[in-house]
């Protein structure tokens, strides 16, 4: 049996026709479904639907042979035990860091203010900082970093952005661009060994779906 780790949503939708490629078909719909395990055409492949966040951990620790996620995850995550062989190219986006429209970034860098950056990507933005020789206070969030300079409660936050429309819906800006952003695929070490054949005939149809799109 092939585990394969995806989170709900754009990954998932996006990974389909990767999947269609390999000849895998997902049987159920995860947004009507509430299976957290997903039949599909072949047998020996199911789907297990994670948080995006868990599927590097899920695929390290062997609860999934498999899985596709952003490189934003992969990053924070570190990626230990874990085989990257492939950039599916998908929900890309990119790493930003974005402050209030009236907050003068480069003159608060230039004369070494202590910024005070809220953001779920704290190994990122700790390691962008740190390069860039500014100090940071860290603030830790799960969710709507956009929230926090528009508080009061952090000077800048290091998010994803794609078009820019929620940031420039939030009276934000970005200000500096640290890093493109793409969905991969991951795959667990020990079975990369003990399901060998299998799993690199999954991975080389990926790489041909991935090629496929790209000239099209
Ligand atoms: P946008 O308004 O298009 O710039 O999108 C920004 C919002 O969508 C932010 O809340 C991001 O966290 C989220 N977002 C953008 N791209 C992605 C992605 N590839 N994966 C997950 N979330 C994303």
């Amino acid at each position: 049996m092939i585990t394969l780790a995806l989170s709900k949503g754009r990954i998932f939708d996006e990974t389909l026709p990767l999947l269609a490629a390999a000849g895998i078909e997902v049987l159920e719909d995860p947004e009507k479904s509430r299976k957290l395990i997903l039949p599909t055409n072949q047998a020996d492949v199911r789907v297990v639907l994670v948080r995006a966040t868990d599927v590097p951990t899920y695929v390290a620790y062997g609860g999934a042979d498999v899985g596709v996620t952003g490189k934003d995850t992969l990053l924070e995550h570190g990626g230990g035990g874990l085989f990257q062989p492939l950039d599916l190219q998908i929900a890309k986006c990119r790493v930003s860091v974005a402050v209030h429209n009236d907050f003068d970034y480069a003159q608060a860098v230039q004369r070494g203010a202590r910024l005070r950056v809220a953001t779920k990507y704290t190994t990122i933005a700790r390691e962008f900082f740190a390069r860039k020789g500014v100090h940071v206070d860290l603030i830790k969030l799960y969710g709507s970093m956009e929230l926090a300079p528009l508080t009061g409660m952090a000077d800048a936050i290091v998010d994803l952005v794609s078009t820019g429309n929620t940031l420039k819906a939030n009276n934000l800006k970005e200000v500096e661009h640290i890093i493109d952003i793409s969905s991969h695929l991951v795959v667990n070490q020990a079975s990369l060994k003990l399901k060998q054949e299998r799993l690199r005939r999954i991975i080389h149809a990926f790489a041909q779906g991935v090629d496929a799109r790209n000239a099209a």
